[in-house]
């Protein structure tokens, strides 16, 4: 089975990104023994996942040099995404995760955004989640693709599931994606679709 080694220490996207790629041996850095400084300095999702995906590159290729026997793995693979809300001008964007400070709760990142929005009819309540999935194989050499959901920002938070932002993203006819099973979720969402689209373009597995 081919190895994966995926660029991230986000909890809710590790269990996502190995409940898609059933059929992979995906393992994080982290499980890998890798912890690389990433600078997550890109100006679109494209760039930070493929500086991500690249950071754990690197940290590899670094073990190898020093004599550590080499990774055995297919591709290293990262995920940057983020939910871009209509209604503050497409933010927060690729800053998703650090909006209203990295360490504030998502009870009280939604909450804000749902008290900013009290008075916002749904027509103009659009949002997507957007996600760059960027994968390095041996060599290297990268592919990356992107992909978006479409929803709208619900006027309170909804369910237990999912992560983030995922309470307050509503899908019409659906539900959020912190209510709808993650089965459900990996159909329509931005990751689910970046990483089915990505598997066809990559050579190794
Ligand atoms: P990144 O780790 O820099 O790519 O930041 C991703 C951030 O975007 C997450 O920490 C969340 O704030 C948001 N995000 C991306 N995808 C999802 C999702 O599927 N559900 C909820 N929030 C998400």
């Amino acid at each position: 089975m081919k190895t994966i080694i995926f660029a991230t220490g986000n909890p809710g996207k590790v269990r996502e990104v190995k409940e898609i790629l059933t059929g992979f041996h995906v393992i994080t850095m982290m499980e890998a023994g890798l912890s690389p400084e990433i600078i997550e300095d890109g100006a679109s999702f494209e760039e930070n996942a493929v500086i991500k995906a690249r950071a754990v590159y690197d940290a590899i290729k670094a073990r190898e040099a020093a004599g550590d026997p080499a990774f055995d793995f297919a591709y290293c693979m990262a995920d940057d995404s983020g939910l871009e809300i209509d209604y503050f001008d497409k933010k927060p964007g690729i800053y998703s995760s650090r909006w209203l400070g990295e360490d504030t709760s998502y009870d009280i990142k939604n909450g804000i955004v749902l008290s900013e929005m009290e008075d916002v009819p749904d027509e103009k309540r659009t949002a997507r989640y957007v996600c760059s999935i960027a994968a390095l194989d041996a060599e290297g050499t990268s592919t990356v693709v992107t992909e978006a959901c479409e929803g709208i920002i619900g006027h309170e938070p909804k369910g237990e599931g999912g992560f983030g932002y995922d309470p307050i993203f509503y899908i019409p006819g659906l539900g959020t994606f912190a209510e709808i099973s993650s089965a459900a979720k990996h159909e329509v969402s931005h990751r689910g679709k970046a990483l089915r689209a990505i598997l066809p373009l990559l050579k190794e597995i």
